[in-house]
């Protein structure tokens, strides 16, 4: 009939089928890619390395993009992060296989990057809540906020167990007992969804469980510390914030590792970052520390091999440039040697914010060489191209401005409310001071009582935090005002006090978010001493004067801590009518309020052992000797106790409270409390019966 033969169009290949088992779609592709490809997909680049010309994306065939702490597009909205996120996969695309760059960014408690999205508690708060499914509904919340702004990954949670309140990331810990933590590996859930069918929704993200391991439980080297007090911070964070863990096998099994079982197996965590941290173990004889991101043993052998992890293995920024370097002393830049140290430990992407190209071309001589195996490297980009085809990158690369609306939405914001409220934990209650009757005479003090920067710490907007009106929200101030109709304000407490029936002094902390617990700031402000001392886990001396004001001239004073961690208050305590640990709530601190007046019942409990004196310090539950000014687990309640159990805790802890009880009680109780969490409630009333009434 005159048509002309029909040419069989070029099939396409089978990686690109989505009806095809994604192992089938890994196999293809990998079998097509060249070794240069390859290496390429475990590189991964910062924004502000590629921004100014994202055809670097396609010329360096980067796997992946991140921001680091407040490495953000010019504008800062929602759709000024889709446009470019957009722009770099496009770049991806562009190569010779079209293989979709996954970007990731640290969405560690909300995606404070971002100006305007919800900011959560952070994870210790969390943990006060005893909360699981509260922590999971957290979790989809910030993963709806990520991914409406075109990114699939989130470097969270951070499932360490903070050991030393003197480590600077203890905020990030949902608590110092490895049991919590585990129970609030929902979060993983929340953010990847309960099956990896549905990471390719665009309300989930790929979750990272860091810093593997024993990132919370590093040794304080007092000696080390005084040393390097006033030096840079990249030389004080040595002393714990990057420290060593020196610890028994077991021991570092119990507690370091047991999230990891968790996250591993229930919760099947995408991936996995290994922890600036050293470890040595005791049992070797201590001197030996290795570094996490040199630990074949653990990345390996009991990450990937005894926990059956199939995710990829993410390193830390510049992770292994720390590695030592037996032929280079200076330790500082990238070798070869460390290229392939890292690669060989079980490393399968390099953060390499700076030095991607340098990286590259190491591990591509390395390969050649022989002194890294394509086996090795196989195993690396499958790992890889498995998370990009599970989460529909290769069907849906490019990110839509459909789901802006999600960032900072009221449901979200309503959902951190309620969260700051469970997590408020209240340490003392004297004459019930709480909760505060709505038309009572308020006066308000304190630098962290109307300072949105502060209640939300680091990771905000700016890698360290910073203080002042940061992003939208409600400070605590804020809350107090919609609730109370009389209400006075002084930052510094300078104004009279008249006639006030009851002072609420907001004390604690400035934002950071790495180094030895201190300030931050590109401008290195930290860097001096007296920044330093600020961040010692004393209240500041202008905090200290304004509770001695407001609680000299007011009969009922009430002290509410934002902090990351415990503060040391004993010599304050007899002053205070009511104290309660508000933790870093974020950018709602309307929370705060809703329990003070008694719209909420207060019913967070201490994630930590609150320490009496610095000599305590480090103190945990189950510690031989145990006396800490609040024990693990400590939190009064201000609703009527709904049985048993809690009115027995309630007894228990009034006692303490009013100074009848010894210490060896509060060893009791938080034995007490450590049964009822773990349901034995028989045991748990049968030691709490014990404490005198
Ligand atoms: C932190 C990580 C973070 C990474 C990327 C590092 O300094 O230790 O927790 O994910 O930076 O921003």
């Amino acid at each position: 009939l005159g048509l002309a033969p029909a040419t069989p169009a070029a099939a396409a290949p089978s990686y690109r089928d989505s009806r095809l088992p994604v192992s089938q779609r890994v196999k293809d592709l990998l079998a097509r890619m060249t070794l240069e490809e390859k290496i390429g997909q475990m590189t991964q680049a910062e924004r502000a390395a590629v921004a100014s010309d994202p055809t670097l994306v396609a010329q360096w065939q980067l796997g992946s993009v991140l921001s680091g702490g407040g490495s953000t597009p010019a504008g800062n909205t929602p759709e000024d992060w889709v446009a470019m996120v957009n722009e770099f996969q496009a770049q991806a695309l562009s190569t010779r296989l079209g293989i979709p760059m996954i970007y990731g960014i640290d969405a560690v408690h909300g995606h404070g990057n971002v100006y305007g999205a919800t900011v959560f508690p952070h994870n210790i708060g969390l943990g006060a809540t005893r909360d699981p499914a509260l922590v999971e509904r957290i979790g989809h919340a910030n993963a709806e906020e990520v991914r409406a702004t075109g990114i699939p990954w989130s470097f969270s949670p951070c499932i360490c167990v903070t050991r030393d309140e003197r480590w600077g990331r203890s905020y990030e810990s949902f608590g110092e007992d490895p049991a919590l933590v585990v129970r609030m590996g929902t979060m993983i859930d929340g953010q990847q969804g309960h099956s990896v069918s549905q990471l390719a929704s665009d309300d989930r993200v790929l979750s990272t469980a860091k810093h593997f391991a024993g990132d919370g439980d590093t040794e304080y080297d007092a000696a080390v510390a005084a040393a390097n007090l006033g030096k840079p911070w990249w030389e004080q964070r040595y002393t714990i914030d990057q420290g060593v863990t020196v610890t028994s096998r077991s021991d570092f099994a119990k507690i370091d590792l047991a999230p990891y079982v968790v996250a591993v197996g229930k919760y099947d965590v995408g991936t996995v970052m290994p922890s600036f941290s050293s470890v040595d173990w005791t049992e070797d004889g201590v001197g030996n520390p290795l570094k996490m991101h040199a630990h074949q043993e653990l990345l390996t052998g009991y990450l990937k091999g005894k926990l059956g992890f199939d995710g990829f293995v993410i390193s830390d920024w510049e992770g292994i440039h720390q590695i030592p370097d037996p032929a280079e002393p200076a330790n500082g830049g990238l070798t070869a040697y460390k290229v392939r140290t890292g690669v060989n430990a079980g490393i399968d992407m390099f953060m390499e914010p700076n030095s991607a190209p340098q990286f590259e071309q190491l591990l591509l001589a390395e390969v050649t060489a022989g002194n890294v195996s394509v086996a090795r490297i196989d195993d690396a980009v499958s790992r890889i191209l498995r998370k990009k085809f599970e989460l529909g990158l290769f069907e849906h690369p490019y990110a839509s401005l459909d789901n802006v609306v999600r960032v900072g939405s009221a449901a979200h914001r309503a959902l951190a409310r309620q969260a700051v409220a469970e997590s408020q934990v209240l340490l003392k209650n004297s004459g019930r001071a709480l909760p505060i009757r709505k038309s009572a005479k308020v006066y308000v003090a304190g630098r962290n009582a109307d300072d949105i920067g502060n209640q939300a710490g680091g990771w905000t907007i700016s890698w360290q935090g910073n203080s002042g009106a940061n992003t939208p929200g409600t400070t605590i101030l804020d809350g107090i005002r919609s609730v109370a109709s009389d209400v006075a304000y002084s930052a510094d407490a300078s104004a009279p006090t008249d006639g006030a029936d009851v002072g609420i002094v907001v004390v604690g902390e400035t934002p950071y978010a790495e180094g030895y617990g201190d300030v931050g700031g590109p401008e290195c402000g930290w860097c001096t001493v007296p920044q330093q001392e600020e961040k010692s886990l004393s209240l500041q001396p202008a905090d200290k004067a304004a509770i001695d004001k407001v609680c000299a001239a007011i009969a009922t004073c009430v002290v509410v801590i934002v902090s990351g961690r415990t503060q040391l208050v004993t010599d304050q305590l007899g002053e205070m009518d009511a104290l309660v640990a508000g933790w870093l709530p974020g950018s709602e601190g309307g929370g705060v309020a809703d329990v003070l007046f008694g719209r909420k019942p207060f019913t967070g409990r201490l994630p930590v052992s609150w320490p009496a004196s610095a000599d305590q310090v480090p103190i945990n539950v189950g510690d031989a000797t145990y006396e800490p000014l609040f024990p693990y687990g400590w939190g009064l309640r201000t609703a009527t106790p709904g049985d048993s159990l809690d009115a027995l805790r309630a007894v228990a802890q009034n006692a303490v409270i009013a100074g009848r009880a010894r210490p060896g009680w509060q060893k009791l109780i938080a034995d007490a409390e450590h049964a009822a969490q773990s349901g034995d409630t028989v045991t748990a009333v049968r030691l709490l019966a014990r404490v005198p009434r």
